[in-house]
């Protein structure tokens, strides 16, 4: 029989690497408890209509990437793709914009699914980190949204980044760029992939987001969304800058970026890794505003903005920048027992050790005295512990410290307050 293989586009995250992954969590954490965002878990799958309805029937997402199963009852589930549409359902469905406390401010970290090519920076099950804000129209909540992210990837010792940002105005003044993209890219429509043909009757705003033809001369005489902004929404747009300026997170304006998604509008924003050798997909994060989302999936009308990033972009970033997360937690002790006597001896010792709160670990494999040191260099320990049937009798352990090499007789019952004061 052949070996069963691991499916295309996914990866075991083993001991060894999935410290990283611990301490980003861990980090994105406690940042988002500084900034007072809660956690949210959704089901892995949810009703098909759910993305359909807000990712957009015309994305790629759902068209060509979604994970979409019958399931023994006969419902249409999917796996998620993203994480906002299920954050949004949550919000409208636990009723969350009668909560007292307003916006309602969320974070998940999860796998998402996607059908897409693997290739580097591109699984088909990845972790997204993720953030929504729901309740307030209020520019100052898209600076803090996007300066949450900058700040973890600062946090995290990214310095190479460029936070690019974009307005796609209300619906009004998307309706208006809408018709002046349909104008100009019309009479040449043939000249464009069988996608973008789609696109100019369906999503016109697309087109400027197609991989294949982004170098058409077209594209870059497109008109932009910064020329169709009505007053309210420059205004908007303007605001978002200045609280930006003022936390000086340094940002550029590209007025061809338009998120993937359908449901954005105003503030949106991408984070770009500018490291050397870091490849061809540079985009770390996106996200945007997506007012008329919640009320899309059938809530009330409230506005909301949000991002995602995942953690495997994330660690090619820390890699092409050369940063080195802190490594796995070292032993703090280990004990050698010698003969059987000690070896029974050591297990209620291992206990009261762990219990104590340190790391401890002992042989479990039959070694030899010197093999057994060996282990214990392996795991980094900071201190060996060592029984045999002379130290049992004298009611003794010789406790080493194997970074001085300083090695003391210490009472049996003095071994934790010993450890503690050794720290
Ligand atoms: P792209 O243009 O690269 O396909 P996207 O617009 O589909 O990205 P979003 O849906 O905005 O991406 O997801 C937010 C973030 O999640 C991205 O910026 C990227 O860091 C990450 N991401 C998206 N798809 C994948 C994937 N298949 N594998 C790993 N990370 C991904
Ligand atoms: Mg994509």
């Amino acid at each position: 029989m052949s070996n069963i293989q691991i499916p295309r586009g996914t990866q075991d995250i083993l001991p060894g690497v999935v410290e990283k992954w611990q301490f980003i969590e861990k980090k994105a954490k406690e940042i988002c408890g500084k900034f007072q965002y809660k956690e949210i878990r959704t089901p892995i799958f949810e009703q098909t209509e759910l993305f359909q309805r807000s990712v957009g029937d015309t994305t790629d997402i759902v068209q060509k990437e979604m994970y979409t199963f019958e399931d023994r009852g006969g419902r249409s589930l999917t796996l998620r793709p993203e994480g906002t549409a299920a954050v949004v359902r949550s919000y409208a469905e636990n009723k969350m914009y009668g909560q007292a406390v307003q916006p309602v401010k969320l974070y998940y970290f999860g796998p998402m699914f996607r059908y897409e090519r693997p290739q580097a920076g591109r699984y088909r099950q990845f972790v997204q980190f993720g953030i929504e804000a729901i309740g307030s129209d209020d520019p100052s909540i898209d600076a803090e949204v996007i300066s949450l992210a900058m700040e973890l990837y600062r946090e995290l010792g990214l310095k190479k980044l460029r936070l690019v940002i974009n307005s796609l105005g209300d619906s009004s003044s998307r309706k208006a760029h809408r018709d002046a993209l349909i104008a100009h890219f019309k009479p040449s429509i043939g000249e464009f992939c069988g996608d973008c043909q789609q696109r100019l009757e369906t999503n016109p705003l697309r087109i400027l987001d197609c991989k294949k033809d982004r170098d058409h001369e077209l594209m870059k005489t497109a008109p932009s969304i910064l020329d169709y902004l009505n007053d309210e929404s420059r205004s908007y747009f303007e605001k978002v800058k200045k609280h930006l300026t003022d936390m000086q997170i340094d940002f550029v304006v590209d007025p061809t970026l338009v998120r993937g998604l359908d449901y954005y509008n105003h503030t949106a924003f991408e984070i770009m890794s500018e490291a050397e050798g870091f490849g061809a997909i540079t985009t770390l994060c996106g996200g945007g505003r997506y007012n008329g989302l919640v009320q899309d999936v059938g809530g009330p009308d409230q506005p909301g903005i949000g991002f995602a990033l995942s953690i495997e972009r994330l660690l090619s970033a820390l890699d092409a920048e050369g940063v080195e997360l802190p490594h796995e937690e070292a032993v703090d002790c280990y004990i050698i027992a010698l003969g059987d006597e000690a070896m029974d001896y050591s297990m209620p010792l291992l206990q009261q050790l762990r219990r104590e709160g340190f790391s401890a670990e002992k042989d479990y494999m039959g070694r030899k005295m010197k093999a057994q040191f060996k282990a214990a260099e392996r795991l980094h320990a900071q201190h060996v512990l060592i029984i045999g049937e002379d130290e049992l009798e004298k009611g003794l352990a010789v406790i080493k410290d194997l970074q001085t090499g300083e090695q003391k007789d210490v009472p049996l019952e003095n071994i934790v307050s010993f450890l503690k004061r050794e720290g």
